[in-house]
C-alpha cells in the first residue's frame, strides 16, 4: 500500500494544490487555533497520515445549509481536497454523491462502528414531540441522540448547532434549541465544542478537527452561561477574546473617533463604527485575526459593524442590527454598563477597565473629539434602546 503522505502529495497536486500552498494552508489552521504558524509542519504530518484519520458524520437539522455552503466554499485546498483526503466525511446529506438508503445505511453503519466525530450544523428541532424536523423517516432528535451517543466529539458549527440561532429567534414555534441544550435534556452528559457565528468560518471547522486528531482530544474550552441555563463551551484560542479586543479600528475607539452616518467623512476616515450598531464588544470570535473568505476581509474591515452572530441567541439580542446598544459589557468587574455613565465614573478599579476600552480617555478629554456619550445616551433613553450582550 502506498505512503499516505505520497497518496496526500499527489491527490493535492491534481487538484492544483502546490506543497508550498497546502503549508501555507497548515499555517493557517495552527493561527486558528491559536499555535505559531511555525507548527505548520506538524500539521502537515497530522493531515499527511491520512490513513489514521477518524471518521466524520455531518447532520444537518434546522439550517439554511449555509454552514456546508461556507466550508464548501473553501477552496485552499479545495472542498474535494478537504472532503475525501483531509476531513474524511463519511456522510454529509449535501455534500455527498449518495443519496437515498445507500447514503442512510452508509451513515448507520460509521454511527454503529462509532469512534467518529460528530458536526452538527443546524438547530435541534424540539418542536411536535420532535416531528417538526423528520429525516429518512426518522425524528431528527432520534437522529442526534443515535449519532451522539457514539461519537468519540461532538461539533456544533454555525450559531444554530449552537443555541438555535436564528432558526429560534422569538416566538420559536418549532422548539429550536442548541445541541449542547438538547443533549443535556435526554440525560447525554457529553461536552459539546461549540463553534458559532453565521454561517460557521471554514478555517475553525477544519482547525478543530486538525487539533483534535492531533491532541486526540478537545482543546482547552472557556464556558458561558446561555440565557436557558445551559453552560456552553467554546475553544478558547478562537472565542476567548472579543471581536473588539482585536479590531484594527480599536484605536479610533480608544480616541472616541465614531462613525455616526454611513456616507460621512468620518467613514471614509475608518473610524470606529460602534455608534453604528457594531457589537464586536460582546461578541467573542476571532474574525479580525482569521477573517473570511481565504483570509480576504472580514465585517468591520470591509466596512459593516459586527452584527453579532457569533454571540448567544444574537438574532433576538441584536436586532435592529445597526442600532447601537445602549450598554456594553465591560467585563466581570463591571458588567453592562451604559457608556456615558461609564465615562462619568472613572476611578479606582474602575479607571483600569475603562481605560483598557478607551471611555475614560475620551471622558476625560485626554483624546480626540468625538461624539460626545451624552448625546448618544440621551438618545438612548428616548428610544428605550436594548440592553445586552454574552458575558
Ligand atoms: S466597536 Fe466595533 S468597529 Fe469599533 S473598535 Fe470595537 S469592534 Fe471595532
Ligand atoms: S465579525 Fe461579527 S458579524 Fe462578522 S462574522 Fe464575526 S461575529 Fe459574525
Amino acid at each position: 500500500m502506498r505512503e499516505a503522505s505520497t497518496r496526500l502529495a499527489d491527490s493535492l497536486l491534481a487538484r492544483g494544490v502546490t506543497r508550498r500552498d497546502f503549508l501555507k494552508y497548515c499555517g493557517s489552521v495552527a493561527v486558528a487555533v491559536g499555535l505559531a504558524e511555525t507548527a505548520a509542519p506538524q500539521i502537515a504530518a497530522a493531515l499527511e497520515s491520512a490513513s489514521a484519520l477518524k471518521p466524520v458524520v455531518w447532520l444537518e437539522a434546522g439550517s439554511c445549509s449555509g454552514c456546508t455552503e461556507s466550508v464548501a466554499q473553501a477552496d485552499s485546498p479545495d472542498i474535494a481536497t478537504i472532503v475525501l483526503d483531509i476531513l474524511s466525511i463519511n456522510y454529509s446529506e449535501t455534500l455527498m454523491a449518495g443519496a437515498g438508503y445507500s447514503a442512510e445505511a452508509a451513515k448507520e453503519e460509521t454511527i454503529k462502528a462509532g469512534g467518529y466525530i460528530l458536526i452538527y450544523e443546524g438547530a435541534v428541532m424540539t418542536g411536535w414531540g420532535g416531528d417538526a424536523l423528520v429525516i429518512a423517516g426518522k425524528k431528527g432528535t432520534d437522529e442526534l441522540k443515535e449519532a451522539a451517543e457514539n461519537a468519540e466529539a461532538i461539533v456544533a458549527v454555525g450559531s444554530c448547532a449552537v443555541d438555535g440561532g436564528f432558526v429560534s429567534q422569538r416566538p420559536n414555534p418549532a422548539g429550536a434549541t442548541g445541541v449542547q441544550a438538547y443533549l443535556n435534556s435526554v440525560g447525554i452528559d457529553k461536552t459539546v465544542i461549540n463553534l458559532p457565528t453565521c454561517p460557521v468560518n471554514p478555517e475553525w471547522v477544519v482547525a478543530i478537527v486538525v487539533e483534535y486528531l492531533l491532541l486526540g482530544k478537545a482543546p482547552e474550552m472557556v464556558e458561558r452561561k446561555h440565557s436557558n441555563g445551559t453552560v456552553l463551551s467554546y475553544p478558547k484560542a478562537i472565542f476567548g477574546q472579543s471581536v473588539h479586543d482585536n479590531c484594527p479600528r480599536r484605536g479610533h475607539f480608544e480616541n472616541g473617533e465614531f462613525v455616526s452616518q454611513f456616507g460621512s467623512k468620518e467613514e471614509a476616515l475608518g473610524y470606529c463604527l460602534y455608534k453604528m450598531g457594531c457589537k464586536g464588544p460582546q461578541t467573542f470570535t476571532n474574525c479580525p485575526i482569521v477573517r473570511w473568505n481565504r483570509r480576504a476581509s472580514w465585517c468591520v474591515e470591509s466596512g459593516a459593524p459586527c452584527i453579532g452572530c457569533g454571540s448567544m441567541d444574537w438574532v433576538d439580542n441584536n436586532s435592529p442590527f445597526l442600532s447601537r446598544m445602549s450598554d456594553m459589557w465591560m467585563g466581570d468587574a463591571l458588567g453592562n454598563v451604559q457608556p456615558g455613565t461609564a465615562a462619568a465614573v472613572v476611578g479606582g478599579v474602575a479607571a483600569a477597565a475603562l481605560v483598557v476600552h478607551g471611555l475614560g480617555m475620551n471622558a476625560a478629554g485626554r483624546v480626540g473629539d468625538g461624539p460626545p456619550m451624552e448625546t448618544a445616551k440621551a438618545y438612548d433613553r428616548k428610544r428605550g434602546a436594548k440592553k445586552g450582550g454574552d458575558k
